[in-house]
């Protein structure tokens, strides 16, 4: 039903109606609410931006091509909106737009609704965070949900709130885990079918990564599914009965060591993809718990993985681990983005990941078989290649930290220096896939780290990471490369290399451009086949957030908020030294042609 009409008698809303005819010259148009048509079709309805990736592909690319190759040149901010306060740190959010409006969230869990074509604010916000939450990596949030009359997003405190687009209230807020024991959220969270699709933040915490369905208009959770082996999933039924919903994996712990599986890491702090040619929800798993992983002789299963879930049952339909025994915090969290392309005659149903350990994977959707890897780092050295009969990694040797057992005191391992570092060659930024060219746009970054460990116990709250590490730059004229990639053969087509790490997301459009920030502070486009950089503009602080664009009363816009941060500063080692000069910021920028 029309959220308008949901309390009011139809009477009612018919003599209002009509009253609101009688008294204005123009019809009154009610928004309808963001239904799942909506969102299944945002990718084709340039007029708005109802989910996050643009799509629930997420391959985030526009139709749109009023701004192209030609005009980019005339490209102009259209307005800026300042998110003020002292609290700026990193904003990393992909803003919304529908119904004339743009949602966006910022850092410390604040969300903004903003006029699209004016700037002005039409609310804000402020979630209340207790003392003694447990971010690891900066307080950020990356974006929220739109369903019917609701605007859904995930706090720093491990809840879900649900707030009234037209005026920020408080709908529903429901509690999705214990901050206390290092849960959090900052992913944005999807919608599929009337659910809201959820996972959880907090694996350097040895909390237990889960994906959770709830209905959307009212928080309920419909489902929850553990991804590490030996937890139970369960549903819930409309009397808030728990019903059994089947053990993850084959047996408990089969691929852990004692007791490890229960605190076993696997966050799925990302969020995921859907697909709705196979009907399956695609969610990477991030590192096993903790770090030093002579705790935990076995594959770990289902951490660092790709996993493909019901999103009726919340049953695991197949899995694919991109990291065994995982020694570097490869987290495999790294969205999945269903695309199909053609081979001897046959169109292949495949979807690609640029995984934080450095490799590109093409896997087939339907069934999780590897179809190929490539490494889109060309400077990696902890593994040869993927063999691609087994799915696994072939290590090198030396490349993994010693065991601190084996060290004389006991306390510190060897310690080895593997490319990428555990920020990885591509961290949580989202990559983009034009279906023009045929490519992946992947933010990637050259480094490499050293890394040993340590003895560690579990402790309730505790960072459980037995690692100690410093992040090193392995070039001197950059860090970031945003690579243009052939998924068919996993050669990168080209590439355009910055000085700072990358940590921003893109944009592709049918303009044949591709949008994305840098912390230096730039908004720039690239020619989408040559990687040609055609504009940029400096927004006065870095841009690490996702740039959207879409269509209103006639003309293309682009947003894209700018504020340094995310866990590069606080992470970062050496590389963090290296660009401790760049000025953080909160700021939302829209852009549009100038008139000529
Ligand atoms: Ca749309
Ligand atoms: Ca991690």
């Amino acid at each position: 039903m029309n959220h308008y009409f949901k309390s009011t008698p139809l009477k009612a809303q018919i003599a209002s109606i009509l009253m609101a005819c009688a008294l204005s010259s123009t019809p009154t148009v009610f928004a309808k609410g963001v239904t799942d048509a909506d969102i299944q079709n945002d990718t084709t309805t340039p007029g708005d931006v109802v989910s996050y990736g643009m799509g629930l592909r997420a391959q985030r690319h526009s139709p749109l091509d009023k701004i192209n190759k030609d005009t980019v040149k005339h490209l102009v901010p259209a307005w800026a909106f300042s998110y003020g306060d002292e609290k700026q740190r990193g904003q990393e959010a992909q803003p919304l737009v529908y119904n004339g409006k743009i949602f966006v969230t910022a850092s410390y869990s604040r969300m903004f609704a903003v006029d699209a074509k004016t700037g002005q604010e039409l609310w804000q916000y402020d979630h209340r965070l207790p003392d003694g939450i447990l971010p690891c990596c900066d307080v950020v949030n990356r974006g929220a949900a739109l369903y019917d009359n609701l605007v859904i997003f995930g706090t720093l405190d491990a809840q879900l709130v649900a707030l009234d687009q037209d005026t920020g209230k408080v709908v529903w807020k429901e509690k999705a885990d214990d901050y206390k024991a290092g849960y959090s959220y900052t992913a944005a969270p999807i919608i599929v079918n009337g659910k809201v699709i959820t996972g959880v933040a907090g694996g350097e915490f040895g909390i237990v990564g889960r994906v959770d369905a709830r209905d959307a208009k009212t928080g309920k959770l419909v489902w929850t599914r553990p991804v590490i082996e030996g937890h139970m999933g369960y549903m819930v039924d409309k009397d808030g009965n728990k019903k059994d919903n089947g053990m993850t994996g084959d047996a408990i712990g089969k691929t852990w060591p004692g007791d490890m599986w229960k605190y076993g890491g696997g966050a799925t702090w990302l969020g995921g993809t859907y697909d709705a040619d196979t009907n399956l929800l695609f969610f990477g798993t991030g590192n096993p718990a903790p770090w030093n992983s002579h705790t935990r002789p076995g594959d770990n299963l289902y951490t660092a993985s790709t996993l493909a879930i019901n999103p009726d049952t919340g049953k695991i339909v197949w899995h694919y681990q991109t990291s065994p025994n995982d020694s570097w915090d490869f987290d495999g969290v790294n969205e999945f983005i269903p695309f199909d392309f053609e081979k001897d005659g046959k169109t292949i149903k495949a979807g690609a990941k640029a995984d934080r350990n450095g490799f590109f994977y093409v896997l087939d959707r339907t069934n999780g078989k590897l179809l190929s890897a490539s490494k889109f780092l060309p400077d990696l050295n902890w593994a040869e290649g993927i063999d691609l009969k087994t799915g696994r990694p072939i290590e090198k040797a030396g490349m993994r930290p010693g065991n601190p057992s084996d060290a004389k005191d006991g306390k510190k391992g060897t310690s080895a220096f593997t490319i990428p570092s555990f920020l990885g060659g591509k961290n949580w930024m989202p990559m983009a896939y034009s279906p023009d060219t045929g490519y992946f746009y992947v933010p990637s970054n050259d480094w490499g780290m050293d890394i040993w460990n340590e003895p560690v116990t579990y402790k309730k709250g505790a960072a459980y990471l037995g690692a100690g590490f410093t992040i090193k730059p392995i070039h001197d004229d950059h860090i970031g490369v945003l690579r243009a990639i052939d998924p068919t053969n996993g050669k990168i087509v080209w590439e355009q290399k910055n000085v700072a790490p990358l940590w921003g997301g893109v944009l592709s459009t049918a303009g044949g451009l591709v949008f994305t920030g840098t912390p230096e502070g730039y908004l720039k486009a690239f020619d989408a086949k040559t990687g040609e950089e055609l504009w940029k503009f400096q927004t006065g602080s870095g841009v690490v957030g996702v740039p959207v664009t879409w269509e209103q009363d006639g003309e293309q816009f682009v947003a894209v908020p700018s504020g340094w941060g995310g866990a590069v500063p606080l992470w970062g080692g050496d590389v963090a030294k290296k660009i401790n000069h760049l000025n953080q910021g909160g700021s939302l920028w829209v852009f549009k042609l100038h008139a000529n």
